[in-house]
């Protein structure tokens, strides 16, 4: 089976031994299955907290260390649990063929969460995620950088600040200093995810319009 585009936007941002399981998986599997989430913002975390949805403020979903699989018949998705046996079953085989530690929320015995797989924490603490990390910012032009009308890793000053404090604003983890490093990085690509955008970590016209109008829904 393939993957969605939708799928694959999932993926941005979810540690890359994780995206080759979850890619393996999905050519082997007898179920047939797509990515309902993989990074989730702190923000979202809360909310699910708040729900009952999820038990823990940290949770591997906030480093891009998770993914949930929903399991697919047709073009619908199925939450029925013998599905997720079979889906564990492709993704701890893709695991165990690529040398890869898995766990699968399915054999957890506090908490029952068949759709969610996880890179262990000792294995994978949560600063090491090079797919947020160290993956250098795409392609910008250097010319609206310097005219203020991009906002990306490396940049200083008043404007990032303003960003920092929009993104705290709408619950975001980001610190007001006004130094546009790794974590601002991750927190924009976290924003970007959730407003569907291309989780890119740099903050052009568009990510800046979605900004100014979650601000006013919030
Ligand atoms: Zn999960």
């Amino acid at each position: 089976m393939n993957l969605t585009a939708r799928s694959r936007k999932r993926l941005i941002g979810v540690h890359p031994d994780l995206v080759r399981v979850v890619e393996t998986a999905a050519r082997a599997t007898s179920q047939p299955f797509q990515v309902s989430e993989g990074l989730r913002s702190l923000a979202r975390q809360r909310q699910l907290v708040k729900r009952g949805a999820s038990k823990t403020l940290n949770s591997r979903h906030l480093s891009g260390h998770a993914v949930d699989l929903m399991a697919m018949i047709g073009s619908r998705v199925s939450w029925e649990v013998p599905l997720y046996y079979r889906i564990a079953d492709a993704m701890k085989a893709a695991a165990q063929d690529l040398n890869i530690p898995l766990e699968w929320g399915g054999d957890w015995t506090s908490f029952f969460d068949g759709p969610h797989f996880q890179l262990p924490w000792d294995a994978y603490p949560k600063s090491a995620n090079p797919a947020l990390m160290s993956a250098p910012p795409a392609v910008t032009d250097r010319a609206e950088v310097l005219a203020g009308k991009r906002l990306v890793i490396g940049d200083r000053g008043e404007a990032v600040r303003s960003l920092q404090e929009q993104l705290s604003r709408l619950g975001f983890d980001a610190v007001a200093d006004g130094a546009f490093g790794p974590k601002t990085r991750a927190v924009v690509q976290a924003f970007q995810t959730r407003a569907g955008l291309t989780a890119d970590g740099i903050v052009g016209p568009v990510t800046a319009r979605a900004l100014r109008l979650a601000l006013k829904r919030s």
